[in-house]
This record gives structure tokens, C-alpha cells and sequence, in this order.
């Protein structure tokens, strides 16, 4: 089989055009060659974090790779064959757990036994999806389309400090699955929930943060705070969840030294605000995220609010291993896509 090309430049240009190939350069047995990495990011090539998903797809099918240090912007992957397992990554820094995840999901769905993933690093990132996304809004997701997995916070990690730490049950997804992802229709009835978290911070920014919350133009009927007591270093952020009875959509914002809450919370309330004015069933992010799971049964569609960067170089990278074909179809303030045979 040719070795696949890809030009980590393309689009969006960032690290998710890496964690796309090596997952399905594991799913095809394809090898691959990848230049440019994350060009278009201020500190372009591998980051630990990105250093770590390589070596969590290598030891997922013992595969090899060269090229993967600190720095580089060129990568080379032979891929073996997919085995389940007990596997357990450390990133290493506050890198996020949940790309790691990304990175190994697709395949080992496809392995013939269940596996479990430990990875430590951070939890809730700026920039990733963080944990309670995981769990509340994307595993119910691809839930739709057959992959039946589930996941565990064993320990908070906020960045900078990172050490958090989640497990991953992954259950094999049937090879006679039925499973179609179809999300296509907005939730007609739901309730507005918020979480705000806090670790080793003054009471006083959860409190704020909860009344900003509280004065939005959102019908927020429950506003949780958490307060982390098992991370090890600080952090914040305040999410808005969109409940209803079948899947949850979580917007995240995250405080940071210097961050006023009030920006805190007008980021996320906008998030939510136009999620909810498009009409649209799901988030920019779980769009980005759920195609390379739409591509297994080379069928689906889903509604959303944004055509992402990301979601249009993801479509490019599939396209590059797979013979598959995506249609986009504007449609007032939503885009609708759907996943076609080439
Ligand atoms: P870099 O480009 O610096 O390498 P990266 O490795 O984090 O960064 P990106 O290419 O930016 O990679 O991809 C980030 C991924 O995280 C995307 O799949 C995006 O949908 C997801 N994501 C980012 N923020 C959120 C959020 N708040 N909620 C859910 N998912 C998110």
C-alpha cells in the first residue's frame, strides 16, 4: 500500500491534522510521511503532547515512527496491526488527556476485545475538549453511531500544572453495527445547566463567576460550583450545559491570571447564546471531532453552527486515506454534513 503524504500546513495547520493521520493511519495499515507539522502555530512542530500521541498510537499496534522528537515538523509512521490492551500514557505536562484519547479511539473501536486507557496529563485545557465534553457530549455522540466507550476523572489536571488523570474503557464496535450518526434535528425541549470549576483559588471568583451567570440572558436553572481539591496546581473555568433527555452540548470557557471573569463568562454565554439563536443539534467542536467516526460506516449527517477551519481540514486529511466523500449544505444559520461514499 502507497505511503499516505500529508502536509501538516494544510488548513488549519495545527495539531489535530497529525492526530487524524496517525489514527487512520492505524485504521488502514497505510504508512505515513508528514511534513510541515502544526506550521501555522506560533511554536510550530511536536509538542510533548503531540510526542505523546505518537507514541500512544505506536504502542497500540506496535508500530514504529521516526522523526519524533521536540521540534520536528517531520514525522514518518509504519503502522503494525491494532491490539487491544491495557495501555497507560503519560504526557508529561499539562498536555491534554483527551487528545491523546482522540488519537487512539478510532482504532482500537475497531480491535477485536476491549481495551483500557489510562492517561495522565490535563484535564480541562484551554483549547481541547475537557473532560465533562468527553464524557457528556461526545461519548454520547458517537454512542449514536455504534462506539460504546466510557471514561472515568480519576484526578483534575488544569493547565499549567497538568497530573490529571482519566481512564477509558473502549469497547469494540460491532463489525455488523448498524449505527448511524444522524444529529441532525435541535433539541426541541431542554434545560440550561451551568458548572463552575475552581482549584486552589480565592472563594471569591466562583462567586462572582456564579452571579455573572446568574445576570446572563440565559435561563440558567442550576449553576454547580466545584471545587477541586486533588489537582496540583490552580485553575478555572465555567461551562454551560445544554441538557436534554438523549445528549448534552457543554461550551467552556476558561479563567486564566489576567482574565477578568466577566470575559470568563460573557465567552462561554456567547457560546451558548448563538448555539442556541442557529437552531443548529450540535457544537463547532463535536463537528470536527465526530467525522472520522461518521467514515466508518461511510454514512450520517449532523447539524451545526459553524464550518470550522478544523472541520474542513479534517475533511481534506480523511479524504487523503480514505475513499470517502463529505457533503456540505448551508441551510440558514446551520451547516448541515453528511458523509458519503467517494
Ligand atoms: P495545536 O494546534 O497547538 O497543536 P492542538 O494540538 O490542541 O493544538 P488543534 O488542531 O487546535 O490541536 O485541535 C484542537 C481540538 O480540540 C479540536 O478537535 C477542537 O474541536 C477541540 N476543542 C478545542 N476547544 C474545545 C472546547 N472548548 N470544547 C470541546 N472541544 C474543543
Amino acid at each position: 500500500m502507497e505511503t499516505v503524504f500529508i502536509d501538516g500546513s494544510t488548513g488549519e495547520g495545527g495539531g489535530q491534522i497529525l492526530r487524524t493521520s496517525l489514527a487512520l493511519s492505524c485504521i488502514t495499515g497505510r504508512d505515513l510521511h508528514i511534513e510541515n507539522i502544526r506550521a501555522a502555530r506560533r511554536n510550530p512542530g511536536l509538542a510533548k503532547q503531540h510526542l505523546s500521541c505518537v507514541e500512544a498510537a505506536c504502542q497500540i499496534c506496535s508500530g514504529r515512527s521516526q522523526g519524533a522528537a521536540r521540534g520536528s515538523t517531520v514525522l514518518d509512521f509504519y503502522p503494525g496491526s491494532v491490539q487491544s490492551g491495557n495501555f497507560d500514557f503519560d504526557i508529561g505536562s499539562a498536555g491534554s488527556v483527551t487528545l491523546v484519547i482522540q488519537t487512539v479511539l478510532p482504532a482500537l473501536s475497531l480491535a477485536s476485545e476491549a481495551s483500557t486507557v489510562s492517561v495522565t496529563g490535563g484535564t480541562h485545557n484551554p483549547m481541547a475538549p475537557p473532560f465533562d465534553f468527553l464524557c457528556e457530549t461526545f461519548l454520547p455522540a458517537i454512542g449514536t453511531g455504534g462506539f460504546w466507550s466510557s471514561c472515568k476523572l480519576i484526578k483534575h489536571g488544569f493547565y499549567p500544572a497538568g497530573g490529571g488523570k482519566i481512564t477509558f474503557e473502549v469497547r469494540p464496535r460491532a463489525k455488523q453495527s448498524q449505527g448511524i450518526i444522524n444529529l441532525c434535528e435541535a433539541s426541541r425541549q431542554f434545560q440550561i445547566k451551568s458548572r463552575i470549576y475552581t482549584a486552589k483559588l480565592p472563594a471569591h471568583i466562583a462567586q462572582r463567576q456564579e452571579r455573572l451567570l446568574e445576570q446572563s440572558g440565559l435561563d440558567i436553572q442550576d449553576i454547580e460550583h466545584v471545587e477541586v481539591t486533588d489537582s496540583d496546581g490552580p485553575g478555572n473555568c465555567a461551562m454551560i450545559r445544554i441538557c436534554d433527555n438523549k445528549r448534552t452540548t457543554v461550551f467552556t470557557a476558561f479563567g486564566m491570571r489576567g482574565k477578568p471573569s466577566q470575559e470568563v463568562i460573557s465567552e462561554v454565554v456567547s457560546l451558548a447564546e448563538d448555539f442556541l439563536a442557529s437552531g443548529a443539534a450540535i457544537d463547532h467542536f463535536l463537528a470536527d471531532q465526530l467525522l472520522i467516526y461518521m467514515t466508518f460506516s461511510r454514512a450520517g449527517c449532523y447539524a451545526t453552527n459553524e464550518l470550522s477551519s478544523h472541520l474542513l481540514t479534517n475533511i481534506e486529511i480523511i479524504k487523503k486515506f480514505l475513499d470517502v466523500d463529505f457533503g456540505i449544505k448551508e441551510d440558514g444559520q446551520i451547516y448541515r454534513i453528511s458523509c458519503l461514499p467517494a
